[in-house]
């Protein structure tokens, strides 16, 4: 019998299969977990004391997904192909054995799991708001491969099927009751399994909808007038979101309409096809690589001293309840850590910890919280103006204005009642760590830990390691991120740090671009084209132009102090002569853009101060250009050794400022299309456009070696 999945007959002749993939923490879906479930889809058919048949699992998901340490080894079209192929002969044979099948779900059933629960002549799953159910196969390039972009369309109709597989964004279980993905909902364990096998005793001979004679799809096949307006519509909308970047949504949506078209098996041959097409593309290759493996790695510690105990904070101190302050201050208290918030003010104080209130209540709202939790999380914040009430904190973390002056007086306050082994944080943006780490009198347990606004949506922190940060202070730092929820990268101190650093660099590439003469439309439809969220002008805005040249101006100073030489950007001259005229950002309903209450249009002075040239280059310049830059500056970062490893500059660069993630990330951007070919285009480029894109000495160096930064 498989060691993957346990049978047991009931004296109802209901026959349990539990999936429990031994030696992983989760059920996925390979080749030891399908010859289980094929050992139990032959019982079924061949047993005639089994009655029917309910799949069930004894970890705490249903089955999560894909086995994608395998998937990554695929270098042939034929592997994930037959692998697909081979998958759903499995699930076939269960659904068409004539007896009942049901899936009694009793946590996430993602990916695969899922297409292993549609096979199935019910699903039916606990009623818990945070099980999740879904398709997210998208995220990492991929498509269901299982029979899922067929299954799936013929029970809860192509659009709704198309926005569950396309999107990838999980359902809650009342949800999919709503669109009949479930049959019923179970309140707990035993009722799950009580109602799975009365489905199964209620449901002697039991087929699927898709192999009834009168079969008929809910909203229409692929021959339908309805899908003919779906499918002239579906594609545009795609594209508009993905710019063609992501293959897997042309997939995804080709196996739909096509699939549409045909009888069930051939169909499903068809998506076994395109799951090839999504597995053997680039895109899924570098998604699966950063997202999956590099990610996990970090998760897991990679960037982390060794030897130094986990920790974790029982009591957190945040000075400064302003945007950032306060965010803070949500994400510990609602994790369970007692903070201290602290302001000038009582009001500030509080208004800070009101900010958590706005949150918790919305929350409560949509039902993803209950007034019980509300109040226990806001217990947990005090809100003060008292240093003395920081006695005991094991983390304090300042988010006060970005002001050495400031920021020295609250670091000497704060220590002045922390014990000695309490860990002092800086949130500052922009201010090198170990500068700031003279006014405290321990620098050793001096870090900086950059949050990303807003604090509760974005997963980053950046972790930022002084000259005379200790190990262990980095380690405490580095399990506090963790324990909030939060992903960090560990980076060396440097100007910028990293992410702030590289980030401006695709900002102040599209500015300069429109100081040559590039039509503004043309740089920022290049931006979204390049695959980044947000256009370089329009990014520019939000982060405020007078902001950018404060940082550039101090910039200068310290390094006239530092009696190092100073280069201008070549798109600073157009901050500033925007900044001069009052046009210095969204914050003031003025910028490259003008605000109003119908949304944002480009400024049309814009036009007379940077006139567009008769002739504009064509767009995969732009792009290049775009993505060029940063990546030849992360490289920088990696051979100065800001960066410490290339997946802290890979994760760092997708989840801090939404580097085109279908890439990798900003070194596996290099990686990918080899540094040879980097190193040659990016030559190019230095010679068209400036010095800025001359190869970082550290990717010249991998190309000669013929390796990849990532060894
Ligand atoms: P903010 O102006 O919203 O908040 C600053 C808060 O600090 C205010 O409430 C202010 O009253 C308080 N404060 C000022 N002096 C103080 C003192 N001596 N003692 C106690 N409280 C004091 O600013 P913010 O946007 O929250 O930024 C705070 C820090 O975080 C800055 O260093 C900033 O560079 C950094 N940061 C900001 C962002 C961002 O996107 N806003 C992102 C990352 C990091």
């Amino acid at each position: 019998m498989s060691a993957a999945v346990t049978m047991q007959l009931g004296d109802d002749g209901i026959l349990v299969a539990t999936m429990d993939l031994p030696g992983r923490p989760m059920n996925v879906v390979g080749d030891a977990l399908m010859e289980g479930i094929a050992e139990a889809a032959e019982r079924l058919a061949n047993d005639p004391a089994v009655k029917g048949l309910v799949l069930t699992s004894a970890k705490a998901d249903f089955c999560a997904g894909g086995d994608l340490d395998n998937m990554f080894r695929w270098t042939r079209p034929e592997q994930p192909f037959e692998a697909s192929m081979a998958m759903k002969h499995v699930l076939r044979r269960m659904e068409t054995t004539g007896k009942p099948v049901v899936a009694a779900i009793n946590g996430h059933a993602l990916g695969g799991g899922l297409e292993i629960a549609l096979a199935c002549h019910a699903r039916i799953a606990l009623d818990d708001p945070k099980l999740k159910i879904g398709q997210p196969e998208v995220k990492l390039g991929l498509l269901p491969g299982g029979g899922g972009t067929q299954r799936l369309p013929r029970l809860v109709g192509q659009q709704a099927a198309l926005q569950i597989m396309a999107e990838g964004n999980d359902l809650d279980p009342k949800k999919a009751l709503g669109m009949g993905l479930l049959a019923e909902l179970a309140t707990d364990r035993d009722d799950l399994m009580f109602k799975a096998r009365t489905w199964c005793a209620t449901h002697g001979k039991s087929q699927q909808p898709w192999d009834a004679p009168k079969f008929r799809w809910p909203g229409g096949d692929s021959r339908t007038p309805q899908a003919v307006q779906l499918f002239s519509i579906a594609p545009s909308i795609a594209s508009a979101r993905s710019q063609g970047n992501y293959p897997a949504i042309t997939h995804i949506m080709s196996c739909v309409f096509e699939g549409g078209l045909l009888g069930f098996d051939a169909a499903c041959e068809l998506e076994s096809r395109y799951f090839a097409a999504c597995a053997m593309s680039r895109e899924s290759k570098n998604m699966i690589g950063t997202l999956w493996f590099q990610l996990g790695a970090l998760k897991k510690g990679a960037s982390r001293p060794q030897g130094v105990p986990r920790s974790k904070v029982g009591k957190l101190g945040v000075l400064g309840a302003g945007m950032m302050g306060a965010g803070i201050a949500y994400v510990a208290a609602r994790v369970g850590v007692d903070l201290v918030l602290l302001d000038t003010t009582q009001e500030a104080a509080d208004k800070g910890k009101a900010y958590s209130l706005g949150l918790l209540d919305k929350a409560v709202k949509r039902g993803r919280s209950t007034p019980e939790k509300r109040d226990a999380v806001l217990a947990r914040i005090t809100p003060t103006t008292d240093y003395a009430r920081l006695e005991g904190c094991e983390l304090v973390i300042e988010a006060v204005f970005e002001d050495r002056a400031v920021k020295a007086d609250v670091t000497g306050r704060a220590e002045a009642v922390l014990g000695a082994q309490a860990v002092f944080a800086s949130n500052t943006s922009t201010l090198p760590i170990t500068g700031l780490a003279q006014a405290s009198a321990r620098p050793a347990n001096f870090v900086g830990l950059h949050f990303f606004s807003p604090v509760d949506k974005m997963p980053l922190v950046e972790i930022i390691v002084g000259q005379q940060t200790s190990d262990e202070t980095l380690a405490r730092g580095f399990d506090f991120v963790l324990q909030i929820g939060k992903t960090p990268i560990v980076v060396n101190d440097s100007r910028g740090f990293y992410t702030s650093r590289v980030f401006a660099t695709y900002v102040m590439e599209g500015i300069t671009m429109l100081r040559e003469g590039v039509h503004p439309r043309h740089i920022e439809a290049a931006g979204l084209q390049a695959g980044m969220p947000m256009p370089p002008l329009a990014l520019q805005d939000e982060v405020s132009l007078s902001l950018s040249l404060h940082v550039a101006e101090q910039t200068k100073k310290d390094m006239a102090a530092e009696g190092r030489p100073y280069t201008e950007h070549p798109g600073m001259a157009v901050i500033r002569q925007l900044c001069e005229i009052g046009r210095i950002g969204r914050k003031a309903g003025q910028g490259f853009y003008d605000y109003g209450d119908d949304g944002k249009r480009l400024w049309p002075g814009l036009f007379d101060m940077f006139p567009p040239a008769a002739e504009q280059p064509p767009q995969r310049e732009l792009i290049d250009r775009l993505l060029f830059v940063q990546a030849n500056e992360a490289a920088r970062c990696l051979e100065e050794g800001v960066l410490r490893s290339v997946a802290d500059g890979n994760i760092g660069s997708i989840f801090g400022w939404g580097f085109a993630p279908f890439h990798g990330g900003a070194l596996q951007f290099i990686d990918a299309m080899g540094p040879g070919y980097f190193v040659a285009r990016a030559r190019q480029l230095a010679a068209a456009y400036g010095a800025r894109f001359e190869p970082a000495a550290g990717v010249v160096a991998a190309a000669s070696e013929g390796r990849r930064l990532a060894g």
